[in-house]
């Protein structure tokens, strides 16, 4: 299982992915949005970064909360509230928790994904971020109940957010800004999807 430090590593790494992938992003917004969804993403790690200095997180629990009300306080648009309500709702599932299992990630992911879907009300097929996250939450299931251990638990959940990601592109978007283009939105990847499925990469990457 992971504690708080493996989790907060995890949280680094995808700042650190988030970073280096920011111009990419922000490219995939320009064409079905506003490009900004790199330097959204960015400034609130970022943020987020500086947080966790300014005072550890002691608890799972409280890094998911950190998180979450940085991101909801950094980032305007659509992602600000949508990951910043994901980590909220991570926070209350993870509880009392001093470190967490297989089962216990399980639970966490799919709170998370049931606060985006709570907010956004956006389903499988609009072409946004809950379009990685759903399968990636559905992996990561499989994988608990199956008794998979963490390593092989992750690579099935990044595997199933990647090709989750990649089947956005096709799609015409039903949801957020890129869904004003209509029709002209297929072709083009979610960018949304795109940063999704960063943060399951930064998980494979940092707590295995
Ligand atoms: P904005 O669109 O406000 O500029 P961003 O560019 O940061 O915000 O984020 C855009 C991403 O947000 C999209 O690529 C999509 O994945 C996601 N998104 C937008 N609306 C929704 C929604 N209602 N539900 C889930 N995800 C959404
Ligand atoms: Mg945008
Ligand atoms: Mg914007």
């Amino acid at each position: 299982s992971v504690d708080t430090a493996a989790l907060t590593a995890w949280l680094r790494e995808f700042a650190r992915l988030i970073a280096a992938d920011k111009q990419l992003l922000t490219d995939l917004d320009a064409a079905i949005g506003d490009a900004d969804h790199g330097a959204n993403m960015d400034r609130g790690m970022t943020a987020v970064l500086a947080a966790y200095e300014e005072a550890p997180p002691a608890t799972p629990a409280e890094l998911f909360k950190r998180t979450g009300m940085t991101l909801v306080s950094k980032v305007g648009g659509a992602s600000g509230p949508l990951y910043g309500t994901a980590f909220l709702r991570m926070a209350a599932a993870a509880g009392e928790a001093t470190s967490l299992g297989v089962d216990d990630l399980a639970r966490v992911l799919r709170a998370g994904l049931d606060g985006i879907l709570a907010r956004g009300k956006a389903a499988v097929g609009d072409k946004t971020m809950v379009d990685a996250l759903t399968p990636a939450a559905d992996a990561l299931d499989a994988a608990a109940a199956a008794g998979r251990p963490l390593p092989e638990a992750l690579k099935a959940t990044v595997r199933a957010a990647e090709e989750g990601r990649d089947a956005t592109i096709p799609l015409t978007a039903r949801k957020g800004r890129a869904s004003y283009l209509g029709e002209r939105s297929a072709g083009h990847q979610d960018p949304g999807a795109t940063s999704a499925t960063l943060l399951l990469t930064a998980a494979a990457t940092a707590l295995t």
